[in-house]
């Protein structure tokens, strides 16, 4: 199976084609088109502006991934496109997009969650076998879902409030450090001392997979006060030394948190337990080097995508939409776009979707 993928649901314009059969898995092609230089001068995602990139740029992105893949419309199979959750003017965009293209095309469209986009990553890389544990941590989300299908998520728990991307987002704004905040406060990190500040572990005495993340936020604001009211500014080092601090506490919640979700989905006896990261934040290395270390010692094997599939991307889209496409899901021109839209159907709804 040949598909097309589009991703639209926040700040990256995306298109790929990926195919997929009984011989593995590949990515023909896969084109992002960032925002970063649009919303920079805003200091955040600014939905409006976004939507209009997307709908200007989603044509361009499919061209050159159909080039890229050296395929034509005529050979996909389908097209897959993010239905939600993300900015709704976003959204709406890729879903006209992939409308347009599979009626004009005669092709099956497939709308995917984003969500289930980067839950299903690992598949996508590693070929790995449900069920298997998952920490989704991204710009907008974190949760523990334990996979046992392309569209049978089981939610353990999650963040009450900030995602931890987005709490890094904040640290390198309050820092003075550029957007995206992960990887400038990640770099910032590696010359700091992760033991300058005593920075919250916050939840760690409550039972259960739930996280929060603003208390850390504002507990750095205050440690960034502090340290400009005694050095009449921030000193690089001092800085280096915040960033470091804020990435161990960030990495010391979410890697005993997911002892707490490991000790669950093991209880469940999988075949070959397999924990695997995914989202804009299982980028950041100190976060996947403490993770290897807590799987290593339980005997499950850990998994992570690369660096660019963990990011927003559409081959992650293009390939849940063959898994759900495999499932006999099929989409008409009612095809919903969803500013919300929890992956686990039994959850009320998800806290942290909101930016
Ligand atoms: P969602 O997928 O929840 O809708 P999103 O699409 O904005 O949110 P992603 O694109 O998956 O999220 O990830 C972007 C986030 O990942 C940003 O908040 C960014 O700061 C963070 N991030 C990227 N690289 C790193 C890193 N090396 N360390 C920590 N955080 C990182
Ligand atoms: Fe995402």
């Amino acid at each position: 199976l040949t598909f097309l993928g589009l991703e639209s649901s926040c700040d990256d314009t995306a298109a790929a084609v990926v195919r997929s059969g009984p011989e593995g898995t590949e990515i023909l092609a896969s084109v992002v088109a960032g925002q970063t230089e649009l919303h920079a001068a805003f200091g955040g995602v600014v939905p409006e502006i976004a939507a209009r990139a997307h709908a200007e740029k989603l044509d361009l992105c499919v061209e050159e991934a159909l080039a890229g893949a050296g395929v034509r419309l005529g050979d996909l199979d389908g097209v897959a496109v993010t239905a939600g959750p993300g900015l709704i003017g976003g959204v709406m965009s890729g879903v006209m997009c992939a409308k347009g293209i599979a009626a004009g095309a005669g092709l099956p469209l497939v709308g995917v969650n984003h969500l289930a986009g980067h839950a299903l990553t690992p598949r996508l890389t590693d070929g790995i076998a449900f069920p298997y544990l998952m920490l989704l941590v991204s710009g907008g989300h974190c949760q523990f879902l334990i996979a046992h299908g392309p569209e049978e998520f089981t939610r353990l728990g999650g963040t009450i409030d900030d995602a931890p991307g987005e709490a890094f987002d904040k640290t390198a704004k309050l820092l003075g450090l550029p957007q995206p905040g992960g990887p400038a406060v990640e770099a910032e990190a590696a010359t700091g001392n992760a033991r300058a500040f005593a920075l919250p572990r916050p939840l760690l005495d409550r039972p259960g997979c739930d996280m929060s993340f603003s208390g850390l936020k504002t507990a750095l604001l205050r440690a960034r006060d502090a340290a400009v009211a005694e050095h009449g500014g921030l000193p690089r080092q001092v800085r280096a030394d915040l960033c470091a601090s804020f990435q161990a506490a960030v990495r010391d919640v979410l890697a005993e948190k997911s002892r707490r979700a490991l000790a669950i989905y093991l209880a469940q006896a999988p075949g070959e337990p397999v924990f695997a990261v995914a989202g804009g934040v299982a980028a950041n290395k100190a976060l996947r080097a403490e993770l290897e270390t807590v799987c290593a010692k339980l005997g499950v094997r850990f998994t992570a995508p690369p660096l660019r599939l963990c990011t927003d991307n559409a081959a992650m889209i293009a390939f849940a939409g063959i898994e759900r496409f495999r499932m006999g899901a099929r989409d008409g021109m009612d095809l919903l776009a969803r500013p919300r839209w929890p992956l686990d159907r039994s959850a009320p709804a998800l806290v942290g979707s909101g930016k």
